[in-house]
């Protein structure tokens, strides 16, 4: 067992001045937090965080990272919290503290591939301190090593989480030799049988080869001293267990075929001298063909650098040989943590250009950051800046642009989820549809049948798939209003010059009418009706006998009654001629009952109505082909319009009491009103009203310009 006091003098050893106070503290809390309580071995829980915290100290991190690591349990098994951490350790330590417990708390359910990428992503993403992540290791890493204390049922969760999230993250920085060891237990605890049979094999064949390995590495020895190539260290090993047992699978060979078991490991001074010993093994031995490898050059994404080759011994032997210098090493085993643990000066440097991109990247607006520790305390990852990672309730992960929101959530489950969402809940609390999504969000969506999407999704989605099956059916609903209003006006046109739809139909008119326009059925004409691009009348001009049209003698006008429901109340225009058409009041003049109004065939959407004196109207922005006549339904009480208005006031007390008392006194709603101050002793009041219609309206200004103070009243948003 690890003794605090021995892990004092560790962190002393490569830190002196380490707050040693603060890992003290530490370590007493912990002791007490967990007292009475025991890991699944028997032994005390303290052995736990100290063995975590010893491991951090071997990646020589900071007070901050050690102190996390001895706190790390606390928050999830204990009453303590978060707050109780930040008061008595401070805003860092709790920060790390808060981000391990977070991140053990993801529920991870599925090793597909795919989704254990996303999730590797969204744990990354959602770490904003790298001392989150290298605690959250070493604390996997020693309970790996205790595993065999655990249920079959526990041990297999554990380790299969491990080698598809942890080992992989551990290999992302670049921290081999936590990778290796988390995958070689991953491997024994989730298939026991297989790497028991595969370790006595090697085992075996590595008795075997122990004296030809000796044999080896001092014919390395003597042949580089007597070239004067410098070397630290000349190492033989056995590849690991797992990454032999993966190459038996991915190549289909029994482990006799497997030639480079056995690999050297030379490690040189410099980089000269790692070309300079792959030359003297070269001349030593005959190398394989294709198996030279320069990772000096062509650094691997996660930095790792080497010199790979493979030779055959004078024996007949294949074997394995790695070169690469003392610096390449330790950053080999290391990863990120050689980085503040070695590195003297800036980060980055001319000579360490190739190395470490992606770690470059992440640091570029932190470039002047000069001491090591300094770094560490400032690295912030952001690994994947332009994404964000959910989950469905199922515990599927789904990656989404930043900004994405619950409608490109619904859209990315089903093309139907999506269409009739009408509402989400985020971790269990409903939202607002254009909440923006949060990495870690659990996400459901609402639905509703025959629920449509409405134009204003396009501005709140990110995802194209998403815009783009909105923009879809907004167009086919658009088509089939344009080809029933279409049909509509042709028929009414039809009738207007005397002829039967139905006879039109049955003649040969129509496929060289089709031919003419481009279309290839009449509701395509329709359409082009509908949406403005062809007049009935021209239609109807090709498919007449002749080519004649003959207007019969106009008759009275067939009105019925269209509705539709907008805003408060229930409204009713008729349109002459025509049944149910999609009618709606104009959102730039807002006409009310009794005003002089004109339709206006928009593409698309139905008929606008609008008042005639409206200036779109009047300024003939419009096509006069598309203007329709339209007028109010009569002996429709019950209506009501919402209207605002603008009064201009004296600035005086008691003056907006007195309108609003004069309005209700002809029993008129008031929605919203609103007064301000200005300069010159003035006021203005904007006020919604609910009217019945334009002799209502009048009624009420008058009403208010009879107030003594008012000086101006008007319909807010009109000329007049
Ligand atoms: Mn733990």
């Amino acid at each position: 067992m690890i003794r605090f006091e021995d892990l004092l003098e560790k962190v002393r050893a490569y830190s002196p001045d380490t707050d040693v106070e603060l890992l003290r503290r530490a370590y007493v809390f912990s002791a007490f937090e967990h007292r009475g309580q025991v890991r699944h071995s028997g032994e005390p829980y303290l052995i736990h965080p100290l063995a975590v915290a010893d491991f951090l100290a071997d990646m020589k991190l900071d007070a901050v990272a050690i102190a996390a690591g001895l706190l790390h349990d606390v928050v999830e098994d204990t009453l303590t919290t978060i707050e109780r951490i930040r008061e008595l350790f401070g805003p860092e330590v709790a920060h790390v503290v808060e981000g391990v417990t977070k991140i053990g708390a993801i529920p991870f359910s599925s090793s597909e591939e795919r989704q254990a990428e996303s999730f590797r992503k969204m744990l990354l993403a959602m770490v904003d301190d790298i001392r989150v992540i290298l605690v959250k290791l070493a604390d996997r890493l020693h309970n790996m090593r205790t595993l065999n204390h655990l249920s079959e049922e526990r041990r297999v969760k554990i380790a299969q989480e491990t080698r598809d999230i942890y080992a992989p993250i551990a290999n992302r920085l670049g921290m081999s030799k936590v990778k290796n060891e988390l995958e070689e237990l991953s491997f024994r605890y989730l298939e026991p049988q297989a790497y028991e049979s595969l370790r006595a094999r090697v085992e075996a064949k590595r008795r075997a080869t122990e004296g030809l390995v000796e044999e080896l590495k001092q014919t390395i020895r003597a042949k580089l001293a007597d070239a004067q190539v410098p070397v630290t260290e000349i190492d033989g090993r056995i590849k690991r267990l797992w990454s032999i047992s993966q190459k038996l699978q991915r190549q289909r060979i029994e482990l006799e075929q497997v030639y480079d078991f056995i690999a050297l490991r030379i490690i040189t001074e410099s980089v000269k001298d790692c070309y300079a010993a792959l030359g003297i093994i070269h001349q030593t031995w005959s190398p394989l063909p294709g198996r030279i490898k320069d990772f000096i050059a062509m650094p691997r994404p996660n930095g790792y650098q080497s010199l790979h080759t493979s030779v055959i011994s004078e024996h007949g032997m294949p074997f394995e040989v790695q070169i690469r210098s003392i610096e390449m090493h330790r950053r080999a085993e290391e990863g990120i943590a050689a980085h503040w643990k070695y590195k003297e000066g800036r980060i980055g440097d001319q000579r360490d250009d190739r190395y470490f991109q992606w770690m470059r990247q992440l640091l570029e607006y932190q470039q002047e950051v000069r001491d090591p520790q300094e770094f560490i305390q400032n690295l912030k990852i952001e690994l994947y800046p332009e994404e964000v990672y959910t989950f469905t309730p199922k515990g599927l992960v789904k990656a989404f642009p930043r900004g994405a929101t619950p409608i490109d959530f619904a859209y990315a489950i089903h093309t139907d989820v999506g269409h009739q969402c009408i509402g989400a809940r985020i971790n269990g609390k409903m939202v607002p549809l254009r909440t923006r999504l949060k990495n870690g969000d659990i996400v459901e969506i609402v639905t509703q049948a025959a629920h449509k999407p409405s134009r204003d999704w396009l501005n709140c989605v990110v995802t194209s798939h998403a815009r783009y099956k909105i923009k879809h059916l907004i167009r086919q609903e658009e088509k089939s209003r344009a080809i029933e209003l279409g049909r509509k006006l042709f028929e009414k046109d039809a009738r207007r010059y005397d002829l039967s739809p139905k006879m039109l139909a049955e003649g040969d008119g129509w496929s060289k009418a089709l031919a003419d326009f481009g279309a290839q059925r009449p509701e395509d004409v329709y359409a082009l009706i509908g949406y403005g691009k062809l007049s009935a009348k021209q239609v109807l001009g090709r498919l007449a006998p002749n080519g004649q049209l003959r207007e019969k003698a106009p008759e009275g006008a067939v009105a019925a009654v269209v509705k539709r429901v907008l805003g408060g109340g229930e409204e009713k225009i008729k349109v002459r001629g025509f049944d149910d058409l999609m009618v709606f009041r104009a959102r730039c003049c807002n006409p009310i009952r009794g005003e002089q109004i004109v339709g206006y065939i928009t593409r698309g959407k139905g008929v606008s109505v609008h008042t005639a004196s409206c200036p779109n109207v009047v300024k003939l922005l419009y096509d006069p082909e598309r203007r329709i006549d339209v007028e109010w339904e009569k002996g429709d009480a019950g209506a009501r319009y919402t209207v605002k208005l603008t009064m201009e006031v004296e600035d005086r007390k008691g003056l907006l009491a007195a309108v609003s008392a004069k309005i209700a006194d002809i029993n008129t709603n008031i929605k919203n009103m609103e007064a301000r101050t200005d300069e010159d002793k003035r006021a203005r009041i904007d006020m919604t009203i609910e009217i019945s219609d334009l002799k209502h309206l009048e009624r009420v200004i008058k009403a208010v310009r009879g107030v003594q103070g008012v000086l101006d009243v008007s319909r807010a948003g009109r000329a007049g």
